[in-house]
């Protein structure tokens, strides 16, 4: 059988997310690949999917809705799941919230309730993660941890999303052992919105280049892009 690249490629990244979760004593299937398609075409996506792959995430919701609509046109009936992992202008929940399963990205209230707002009648509700900043001056996007309980809190409250958890992007570090901190940071506030009453049970944390060190701290997703689909030309 001639496997494309895309099949070969997703191929070494479920070896890698199997050898990680048995390193970490996990079971694999507690990991889930999210395959980060935003950059590439729809005809990318078409591949990745005859390869088994599920779900999609994306950043740029104009190049994200053209695509959802490619993929749909050439595979009806055989949806994939679409998750919004890019930074949400307000102007812009409206189409989110009637296009994708889930978005990782809420790190507002506002933001949060147009989405349940705007969620259509008759959708499930809207899958939402929390976008935590765990590296402080690092970086600009996320909630902060002082003020994650209280909007954990509000966001848990919202009748169509369910709030399945948290999410960050760590400063890029090359160091396993660092890599490895920053999300014990993130699993450590997942922990302690559990212990304070919230039913959640997703960490989305881990990209190409530190996926191991998620899965040792408890990822249940990884979103991974360029050791799936090549490197981008712009981003
Ligand atoms: C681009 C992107 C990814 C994938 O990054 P790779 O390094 O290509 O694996 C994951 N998460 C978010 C939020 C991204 O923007």
């Amino acid at each position: 059988m001639i496997m494309s690249t895309i099949a070969h490629k997703l191929q070494a990244v479920d070896a890698t997310i199997h050898a990680a979760s048995k390193a970490a004593g996990r079971d694999p299937a507690s990991v889930r690949l999210l395959a980060v398609s935003k950059t590439f075409p729809a005809a990318a996506v078409l591949e990745a999917s005859a390869a088994g792959q599920h779900a999609f995430g994306e950043n740029y919701l104009q190049e994200a809705l053209d695509k959802i609509a490619a993929v749909a046109a050439a595979l009806p009936g055989v949806a994939p799941e679409w998750h919004f992992i890019g930074p949400i202008q307000s102007n812009k929940t409206r189409p989110i919230a009637a296009s994708f399963a889930w978005v990782h990205t809420v790190e507002r209230l506002k933001i949060a309730q147009r989405l349940s707002e705007q969620r259509p009648a008759g959708m499930a509700p809207l899958n939402v993660c929390i976008q935590v900043n765990i590296s402080g001056e690092a970086s600009k996007s996320g909630a902060t941890p002082d003020e994650l309980p209280e909007l954990a809190r509000q966001v848990a409250l919202l009748p169509n999303l369910a709030l399945r958890g948290l999410m960050a992007i760590p400063e890029p570090d090359t160091d396993m052992a660092r890599q490895r901190a920053a999300f014990a940071r993130l699993r450590a506030l997942l922990e302690q919105l559990r212990a304070g009453g919230l039913a959640l049970d997703t960490l989305s944390m881990g990209m190409s280049a530190d996926l191991a060190a998620a899965i040792a701290e408890g990822a249940t997703i990884v979103r991974v892009g360029s050791a799936i689909f090549g490197s981008r030309e712009y981003d």
